[in-house]
């Protein structure tokens, strides 16, 4: 299957005096052919049941676990390997160099996909044009234009493969792992995007930790704020020393400082239990926030008020500047609007935050701290 351009660029890979660019763009031509290589041995493997001999249960699984692959690279390759003979003008494109062998490869898923009136001619046109991933997205347009239907079952039964679970690490840290469909990733994208973008010019979190940071915003905050159960000593809610850790469903034992911030816009359902283990206190109270109360805050601070950020009201919840447990009101002058982060940074992170002149806040990094150095407000 070696064109005389594969033997050239394979050839010209030892020379030194080329430019860095051209060494790069013909080593990949070179790996390509390799795949294209690999993907033919892939399928005729396949047609064999020396996969059965060695104990594995399908080829690709042989592949994936002998030659180090994730399973979709082994059976891409297999299906490469299948097919490409059909697929003549866009083998000899790829020689060419006009496209690369990931081209290659949603071609032929595509043609898997189409059967019969699958035109290789029209669609190599939008592959030599486009980078890999774009044609991609083409060629779902194009599966979708010539099999609605088709396409309807397979998105049918991706939503089916929708799993997600949660794991406890030893330390109480929870691992998410799992895949949802098209359109369930959508929706959480849309949720997420938004939550996730910096908040503020000097915000140096990088994406992952935004996106992580979003996901518990997404569950804590907004509209439907959900209801958290936790079970807490007043001692524990007043930090005072000696005091045990409060118990909080689905959690390991949480600090009084996060529950001190949980119990500061009253978002939790609160279970305070007096020194007999009575329980003194259940459910809200008048401390919480009132809808009118809620209304006027709102109106007046309209976003997060920690300078710099514009997290919307709707995503902040009401700090008490003097909390309530030491004896602040739930007035309209003793409370402020912060978002999830924030809040965070006021009650766990330490950070103080005090009214100025015209209302304006002001932010006070922590003075003691143990670990990396304080951030500047963001
Ligand atoms: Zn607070
Ligand atoms: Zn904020």
């Amino acid at each position: 299957m070696l064109a005389t351009q594969d033997v050239c660029a394979i050839s010209a890979t030892d020379s030194t005096d080329e430019d860095l660019r051209e060494r790069l763009i013909r080593k990949r031509h070179v790996i390509d052919l390799m795949e294209l290589s690999f993907a033919q041995e892939a399928a005729e493997f396949a047609a064999t049941n020396e996969y059965d001999e060695d104990g594995f249960v399908s080829p690709i699984d042989w592949i994936r676990i002998n030659c180090h692959m994730t399973g979709p690279a082994a059976a891409d390759r297999v299906a490469v390997g299948q097919r490409f003979m059909e697929l003549e003008r866009t083998v000899e494109a790829r020689a060419y160099g006009q496209v690369g062998f990931a081209h290659l490869t949603v071609m032929v898923r595509t043609a898997d996909a189409i059967g019969t009136g699958f035109n290789e001619a029209a669609l190599l046109e939008k592959a030599r044009e486009n980078s890999p991933g774009k044609f991609h997205h083409i060629c779902r347009h194009y599966r979708h234009a010539a099999d609605p239907k088709g396409y309807a079952s397979e998105q049918a039964e991706q939503v089916e493969s929708r799993r997600l679970s949660l794991s406890t690490w030893e330390d109480g840290s929870l691992l998410l792992n799992g895949v949802l469909d098209s359109v369930g990733g959508a929706a959480l994208r849309t949720a997420l995007e938004p939550l996730a973008r910096k908040s503020g010019a000097h915000d140096d979190r990088d994406r992952e930790r935004r996106l992580a940071d979003a996901l518990v915003e997404l569950a804590s905050g907004g509209e439907q704020r959900a209801q958290i159960q936790v079970t807490s000593s007043l001692e524990t809610l007043l930090g005072l020393f000696g005091a045990p850790a409060a118990e909080m469903e689905f959690s390991l034992p949480v600090s009084s400082k996060t529950i001190e911030r949980l119990a500061c816009d009253c978002s939790i359902t609160r279970v305070l239990l007096g020194s007999e283990s009575t329980v003194i206190d259940v459910g809200r109270s008048k401390r919480v926030v009132s809808g009118p109360a809620g209304r006027a805050l709102r109106a007046r601070d309209g976003s997060c008020r920690w300078p710099g950020c514009d997290r919307p009201a709707s995503w902040s919840a009401a700090h008490h500047v003097v909390h309530w447990i030491h004896g602040g009101t739930t007035d309209l002058e003793n409370l402020v609007l912060l978002c999830h982060r924030h809040h965070w940074m006021v009650h766990e992170g330490n950070w103080q935050l005090v009214r100025g002149d015209e209302g304006r806040m002001l932010t006070i990094p922590p003075t003691v701290t143990f670990g990396p150095p304080a951030r500047g407000p963001d």
